[in-house]
């Protein structure tokens, strides 16, 4: 059987999330982060180590058949690969941001001043889209200090909570797109069985992150309303308590609404709410 191999950044904001991904998956491998490649004992996969903006050409190449990169990394190296499953995780925007004193403060401003970036590909797409004339100044890192420095008048940088920005006296004013990491593979990888079998294996573990395991007391008087509160659950299980009239409650609940839902079924009659983490839902 063909040996896959899974492309993930060797250090930096994706490392831990990815590896934490591929081991929730039951993959087991050892994490050294001098080598460039580590073999999975208990799957037919190499993982490869490598730094993120290398990724989206060795999957498009076909030298890894799959990997875990940021969009915005897709987007900027222009690469035609199969986009296989969003990951939830390493979510950021990219921004346009101009120093806080500056009065810029429509996209129609920054005809014929310069911005700063290390995503010139995706600028210039941005900037044609809506017609608008400015000098893309590339540079390869530190873009928050480039308009401090009298380098240009704006960045266009990506931002997660807005901390670097701000520290710098920067504002952002304009969303150019935004990312989170995406599992990746070479055109075709998704008619493997093997791929396929990681990639349900990457569902499980999602789905399993975005419920909790709910199980609750309640007096049988109040068991249609707490029932009516449960939207997303066909059937939930329902087990009798030691004292009667009194049954327990067993469901999942989505994690979004998580504090909403938990203080409507309170309000309804829940009593002894235990929560619990999910490891893996397979449907
Ligand atoms: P490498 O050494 O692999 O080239 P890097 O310095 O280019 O690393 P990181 O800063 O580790 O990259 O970011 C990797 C990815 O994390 C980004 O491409 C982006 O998709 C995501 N990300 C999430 N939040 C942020 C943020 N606040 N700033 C930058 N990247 C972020
Ligand atoms: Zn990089």
């Amino acid at each position: 059987m063909k040996t896959l191999k899974i492309a993930i950044q060797k250090s930096g904001r994706l490392n831990e999330k990815s590896v934490e991904l591929l081991k929730n998956c039951g993959l087991n491998f050892e994490n050294y982060k001098s080598s460039l490649i580590s073999p999975v004992s208990n799957f037919p996969l190499e993982i490869l180590f490598l730094r993120d903006d290398d990724i989206p050409e060795y999957v498009q190449d076909g030298i890894a058949d799959l990997g875990i990169v940021g969009e915005n990394v897709i987007q900027e190296t222009e690469v035609d690969v199969a986009y296989l499953q969003k990951l939830g995780f390493g979510k950021c925007s990219l921004k346009i941001a101009v120093p806080n004193n500056n009065q810029i403060q429509q996209l129609s401003q920054l005809n014929g001043k310069s911005i700063a970036t290390t995503y010139p590909v995706i600028l210039d797409k941005f900037l044609k889209k809506n017609a608008i004339q400015a000098e893309i100044r590339t540079i390869s890192g530190s873009v928050e200090i480039s308009p401090g420095l009298g380098l240009s008048d704006a960045i266009c940088d990506l931002v997660s909570t807005g901390g670097t920005l701000k520290s710098n006296g920067l504002t952002a004013f304009a969303d150019v797109m935004s990312s989170e990491a995406v599992l990746i593979g070479s055109k075709g990888s998704e008619n493997s069985d093997l791929v396929q079998e990681l990639i349900q294996r990457v569902q499980s573990v999602l789905r399993a992150k975005e419920t909790k395991y709910v199980v609750l007391n309640v007096h049988r008087d109040s068991l249609p309303a707490i029932i009516a509160l449960l939207p997303g659950v066909k059937s939930p299980s329902v087990v009798s308590l030691a004292e009667e009239n009194w049954v327990a409650v067993h469901t999942v609940i989505p994690e979004r609404d998580f504090w909403d839902r938990i203080s409507q079924l309170k309000q309804a009659g829940a009593q002894g709410i235990v929560v619990m983490p999910i490891e893996k839902i397979i449907l």
